[in-house]
């Protein structure tokens, strides 16, 4: 065991604090990594806070880890000292199942997925997995990532999660040239929905429900930008979306946005709110045989795919760096949607 220097939750309402934590000394197939870059991603935020159950206090989230390898296992074979390393919102996976082995680690059909924080650490028995508000983690190369060298790399850190969240529902649902994809919500997740649907060619319409995010929007590479409460300004985009990515994290009407979905059109909800969202209207869905679908973050293989489609395309996240020290007042401005547009944490600031 060797320790490290942490930021942890203590309860769901004390404001965080340092922490000591105990990291594994690396096995044979694991990769040592100096975190240097954490990204906020809001499930830290419903996490740390109890707004979902089952959180084991104390809580050190992050799951948008971006770093430097200082030491590998005797079987390691994709990464080296020195060079960088990333991890997402998993760390193992029971890698047997038809799931896993399709490298859809995330569907684990046995339900035995280690997330990176808040989940018992099968490699620890008997400890709970410590995430990326933390000087270093050990991770299984298998679910380490390769981050190309030209992206920036507190940039590219939010890709772990809000990248992949919104680029593998993009892929599987076919975002391409010739498809309209609306984006509900623009925080961390939606604003990469945004850039990586434009990429990918589509003709890309963002929801908002903050007046003030419209402009950025189109800096964002959004063709168009809605305010959601304007029900006329709505109402122009009746039955012609291919595809929406829900990122909102709060229950909300759902039948604003069926309703904008063309025949076989698709809504993909992302966000999971504290509450559930009031049961959609089966009308909208049976006279269109319009669909409304779930999507989880994205599987190992994907997630090397999209960083590298990020490189090629030279897109990274839009952040404010933090200190540490500011976890509690990014959180604060994260729940009134005051985000641009993502927090990352640099974590030399837990060193000082
Ligand atoms: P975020 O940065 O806080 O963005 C959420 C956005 O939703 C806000 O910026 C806001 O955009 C919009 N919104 C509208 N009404 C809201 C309200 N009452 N409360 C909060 N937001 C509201 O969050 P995020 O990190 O992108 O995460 C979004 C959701 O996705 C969270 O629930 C998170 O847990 C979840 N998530 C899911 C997955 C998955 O795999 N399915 C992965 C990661 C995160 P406007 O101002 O533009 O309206
Ligand atoms: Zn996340």
């Amino acid at each position: 065991m060797s320790r490290a220097l942490a930021y942890a939750a203590f309860d769901k309402t004390s404001p965080f604090g340092p922490f000591n934590i105990d990291r594994r000394e690396p096995g044979p197939r694991d990769v040592q990594i100096d975190i240097l870059f954490c990204g906020v991603c809001h499930s830290d935020l419903h996490t740390a806070r109890s707004e979902w159950a089952g959180t084991m206090y104390p809580c050190v989230p992050g799951h948008e880890i971006a770093g430097r390898v200082t030491g590998v296992g005797s079987a390691v074979t994709g990464f080296t000292a020195g060079g960088l390393a990333a991890v997402g919102c998993m760390v193992d996976s029971c890698m047997t199942c038809g799931s896993c082995l399709a490298g859809h680690q995330q569907y684990c059909d046995n339900d035995d997925i280690t997330f990176t924080y808040n989940a018992p650490d099968k490699k620890q028995p008997g400890a709970i997995t410590y995430g990326g508000y933390s000087s270093r983690i050990v991770v299984d190369e298998r679910f380490c990532l390769r981050v190309p060298e030209t992206l920036d790399l507190a940039g590219a850190a939010p890709l772990l999660c809000a990248g992949i969240t919104m680029y593998s529902p993009l892929r599987h649902w076919g975002a391409g040239k010739r498809t309209k994809v609306g984006v509900v919500g623009l925080g961390g997740l939606g604003h990469m929905g945004v850039k990586l649907s434009h990429a990918l060619g589509a003709h890309t319409v963002l929801f908002t429900t903050s007046p003030g995010k419209t402009a950025d929007a189109k800096h964002l590479a959004a063709d168009e930008a809605v305010i959601s409460k304007d029900a006329a300004a709505m109402q122009k985009h009746a039955a012609s979306f291919d595809l929406i990515l829900n990122t909102v994290a709060a229950s909300h009407d759902l039948d604003a946005y069926t309703a904008l979905l063309k025949r076989d059109g698709t809504m993909v909800l992302i966000g999971v709110p504290e509450q559930p969202h009031p049961s959609p209207n089966v009308g909208p869905l049976i006279f269109k045989r319009r669909r409304i679908a779930g999507s989880l973050i994205g599987g190992i293989p994907e997630t090397q795919e999209m960083l590298d489609f990020c490189a090629a395309h030279g897109i990274v996240s839009d952040i404010e760096l933090i200190p540490i020290q500011k976890i509690d007042d990014a959180y604060a401005r994260m729940r009134r949607g005051d985000v641009k547009y993502r927090f990352v944490i640099d974590l030399a600031s837990l060193k000082a």
